[in-house]
């Protein structure tokens, strides 16, 4: 049983000991905190590092190079020369598949060191950041690994006068700026197709959660993959992430995060080299329920779909729309699953629903509840703030009823365990209110109904629209964003085509 493991299984239960606990696990786990670029670990230029803090306890963990303009261009020079050497772009996607697997290998053998880093980190519970995160992202490594020799080019029907060949090459150097919420699984939605097709990277990870993907890419380096090819720079958005965005070398920019941030890649593309920009962004899902549901079924995913994470998810089903015959009964049963979802130490097994980020994020989810109550709604579960003692971040899963959809609450993307409850007369209405935001990432539909289910998922504008759930389709569905969530999409086959160039031969 690995030192990682051993911990796991004997967590103890309940908030106050978790700042111990962090400290012997810490102690265990070494955490690698350098820059790497060129297949080393090094400081940053400046010399300079960052405190990063536990929002389990609020006490610094580890203290973080932070990279800025100069670290930047220092990766994309070794990005630049690692893709123009062939060592890993020119390769037979069948090798790059290999030293993928042996990746994906590492990462799984590493799974309980990489949860355990991703928990004191940013405060997920640590069984979700071992059987949801972790999981996840070796799935997607192996996916594209596998995936790479299997996609075949194109010939164009040009008559029989020549042979015109329709290519897909890698981009060059992509560089690639991620969320704290899911940390690693962000990341990977973005590096497994971007190596796997033969690209070089430079990674930029959230202030707030590097630690995971700084253990990541010194697993990628120990499974093969080329010094100079996976570069991880951590560091701030406005200096770190906007020198990525501004470089006149970088081929293409990957981000998820905000929609206001997101907006800022598209203008350092216009201010440097017009490179393309994918954009995954913020959401503010409905999740419209019939009264012809199961109802016991939506009850539980309208819960947990936003309760988990502690709500810091992009696709969360956020604006809980009821058909209003069936609104009092259904928000009943929505309490209890609420009151079973009380926040607790996320170091302990058994927690489901761990901390918030950061002392930022809780006053900003507090000012939401305090306005939510302002304009009017009824704080129906919830609301408060808890186990401030520990000095860690906790708050406890809340239901606001009679929400209006023209109010903040549901409006604006609050990234906390904050559900609005929206009552709906018929499907015109419930498609008209569900269409009233500027995010069109995600909808759900809750009805037994087939015609009016498949008329739903026609007129809502939203890259995913799902039935009868509030997930699913797992790797094998794009993902991405209508209107301001964003622009492309991750995870499939078609996250490849924002990491490829489509080159035209033609042979006379
Ligand atoms: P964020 O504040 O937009 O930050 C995202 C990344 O951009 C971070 O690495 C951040 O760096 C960097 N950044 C910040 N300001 C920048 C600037 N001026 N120039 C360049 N880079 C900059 O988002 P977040 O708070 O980390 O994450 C939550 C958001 O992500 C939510 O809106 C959520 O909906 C969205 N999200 C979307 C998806 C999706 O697939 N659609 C998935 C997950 C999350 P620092 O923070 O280190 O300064
Ligand atoms: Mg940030």
């Amino acid at each position: 049983m690995s030192l990682a493991e051993t911990f796991i299984k004997n967590a103890p239960q309940g908030i106050s000991p978790a700042s111990d606990e962090i400290a012997q696990a810490l102690s265990r786990l070494e955490p690698r905190t350098q820059i790497f670029i060129d297949g080393k670990f090094v400081p940053a230029a400046s010399g300079k590092t960052f405190d990063r803090i536990s929002p389990i306890n609020g006490k610094v963990i580890a203290k973080v190079a932070e990279g800025d303009a100069e670290d930047i261009d220092r990766a994309v020079k070794s990005a630049r020369k690692a893709f123009d050497s062939g060592v890993w772009s020119d390769l037979a996607p069948a090798a790059r598949k290999k030293t993928l697997l042996r990746f994906a290998d590492l990462l799984a053998k590493h799974a309980d060191e990489l949860a355990l880093l991703e928990t004191i980190d940013m405060g997920k519970p640590i069984r979700f950041s071992k059987a949801v995160d972790v999981a996840m992202v070796i799935e997607h490594v192996r996916w594209y690994a596998e995936a790479i020799d299997k996609v075949y080019d194109e010939i164009a029907p040009t008559g029989p006068g020549g042979l015109g060949m329709i290519r897909r090459e890698p981009m060059g150097v992509v560089g690639a700026v991620i969320p704290w919420n899911y940390p690693l699984l962000m990341a990977a939605w973005k590096f497994a197709p971007i190596l796997a097709a033969g690209n070089s990277l430079v990674m930029k990870p959230a202030e707030q959660s590097p630690l995971s993907l700084l253990r990541v890419v010194e697993l990628a380096a120990e499974a093969g993959i080329p010094a100079g090819v996976f570069n991880v720079v951590p560091g701030f958005g406005p200096t770190a992430g906007a020198a990525l965005g501004k470089h006149m070398d970088v081929d293409a920019i990957s981000f998820t995060g905000s929609t206001e941030v997101g907006k800022y890649f598209l203008k350092y593309s216009g201010e440097s080299n017009m490179k393309p920009v994918s954009l995954e962004c913020g959401g503010k899902s409905p999740n419209i329920v019939f009264a012809d549901a199961d109802l016991d079924q939506a009850v539980m995913a309208s819960g947990m779909g936003v309760f988990f994470n502690s709500g810091q998810s992009c696709n969360a089903p956020t604006r809980l729309m009821i058909e209003a015959s069936i609104k009092d009964q259904f928000l009943e049963k929505l309490k209890g699953v609420a009151a079973n979802m009380a926040p607790d130490n996320p170091l302990n097994p058994k927690t489901a629903h761990g901390t918030i980020l950061d002392g930022t994020q809780t006053k900003r989810i507090m000012s939401y509840i305090e306005a939510g109550q302002k304009e009017g709604a009824k704080l129906f579960a919830g609301g408060k703030q808890v186990h401030q003692a520990s000095g860690g971040y906790y708050i406890e899963p809340t239901i606001f009823d009679n929400v209006k959809n023209s109010m903040k609450i549901a409006q604006e993307e609050i990234f906390g365990p904050v559900i609005s409850v929206i009552a709906f007369k018929d499907a015109n209405e419930a498609v008209q209110i569900a269409n009233d935001t500027i995010y069109g990432l995600w909808a759900s539909v809750w009805t037994k109904n087939i015609d009016r289910a498949l008329t739903l998922s026609r007129k809502i504008r939203a890259g995913t629209v799902t039935i009868n759930d509030v997930d699913g389709g797992g790797i094998t569905l794009p993902f991405g964003g209508y209107k301001q969530s964003g622009i492309g999409r991750d995870k499939s086959l078609h996250a490849l085509e924002k990491y490829t160039q489509m080159k035209a031969i033609y042979i006379k």
